[in-house]
């Protein structure tokens, strides 16, 4: 039976004057991303760059873990209310792949690419597991602060037959050969790697991880407001000049090839015999009772 999904799942703070605090609060489900948080979020970062007196953005998460990836509890609404989407795609019980593809545009593509593209400086302060889609989540700040039990994974390869998440960033973010054997192996990758590597700005004890953040979004919002708007949107630009938003939209592509092979082989967009027996109990039920949707 479907569970009453959590309705707070993301809180918003002002730590100090410049600077609001987006937190993910879903620490009994390792923030896993669902429908309910996914809309949260999109507000309290609209919220946050509309607000004149804000300049920084931290994306902080409760709990142990920054973000267990997507929610494949299937208990949330797979589409958010029209006025509260961000594309025009439409067409969310669409047959055959419309639908589903839809919803990988909406909630996990473009949604996150938004969020890549807000104005102002997002810092994210990651601890913990931050797996799959939640690298998603991390990866569209500007700035990241790692806590030194941070560690990450994409294992939508390894374990589900999907080439890597929606919002594919891992060669900007790591370098070609660590986001090969990223996906490859699907094996974790240490916060000093990913400091090694260029994927965290910084690592510090897990106890200085709140009181760091926050100290680094006061320095940045000592800068002018307009002037760091325009600084990350110079940036942006010479990334996707890179050729960022070009291989992103080819492995989109590929991404839902990998569902559609899945979907013809197993009836499933994931390869579910490759999950733990549990976890394939639960999606093989939910499928039977006719819900299935795209991770
Ligand atoms: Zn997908």
């Amino acid at each position: 039976m479907a569970e009453v999904p959590e309705q707070q799942q993301v809180r918003y703070e002002q730590p100090s004057a410049k600077v609001a605090r987006i937190v993910l609060d879903r620490p009994g489900k390792r923030n896993a991303q669902g429908t309910v948080m996914t809309y949260q979020l999109d507000a309290a970062m609209r919220r946050a760059c509309e607000d004149d007196e804000v300049s920084v953005i931290i994306l902080a998460a409760s709990g142990d873990h920054f973000c267990a990836g997507h929610d494949l509890s299937m208990t949330e609404p797979p589409s958010a209310p029209p006025e509260d989407r961000v594309t025009l795609w439409g067409q969310y019980d669409g047959p055959g792949w419309e639908g589903m593809y839809t919803r990988e545009r909406e909630v996990y593509l473009e949604i996150t690419e938004r969020w890549r593209n807000a104005p102002k400086p997002v810092i994210a302060a990651v601890q913990g597991s931050v797996i799959s889609g939640g690298l998603m989540l991390m990866w569209m700040a500007d700035l990241i602060v790692a806590a030194d039990d941070a560690r990450f994974r994409d294992n939508t390869g390894s374990d589900m037959g999907v080439p890597g998440v929606e919002f594919f960033a891992h060669p900007f973010e790591l370098g070609v050969r660590r986001a090969k054997q990223m996906l490859f192996t699907g094996g974790w990758l240490s916060a000093q790697a990913a400091a090694a590597a260029g994927m965290v700005n910084e690592v510090v004890p897990r106890a200085e991880l709140e009181a760091r953040t926050l100290a680094l979004a006061e320095e940045v919002a000592q800068t002018d407001r307009f002037t760091l708007k325009l600084v990350k949107a110079s940036v942006n630009a010479a990334q996707d000049a890179m050729g960022r938003t070009a291989a992103m939209q080819t492995a989109f592509a590929n991404h839902q090839i990998g569902h559609l092979q899945n979907m013809v082989r197993y009836g499933f967009p994931i390869d579910i015999t490759r999950l733990p027996e549990s976890v394939r109990r639960h999606l093989e039920e939910a499928l039977a009772a006719g819900k299935a949707g795209p991770r």
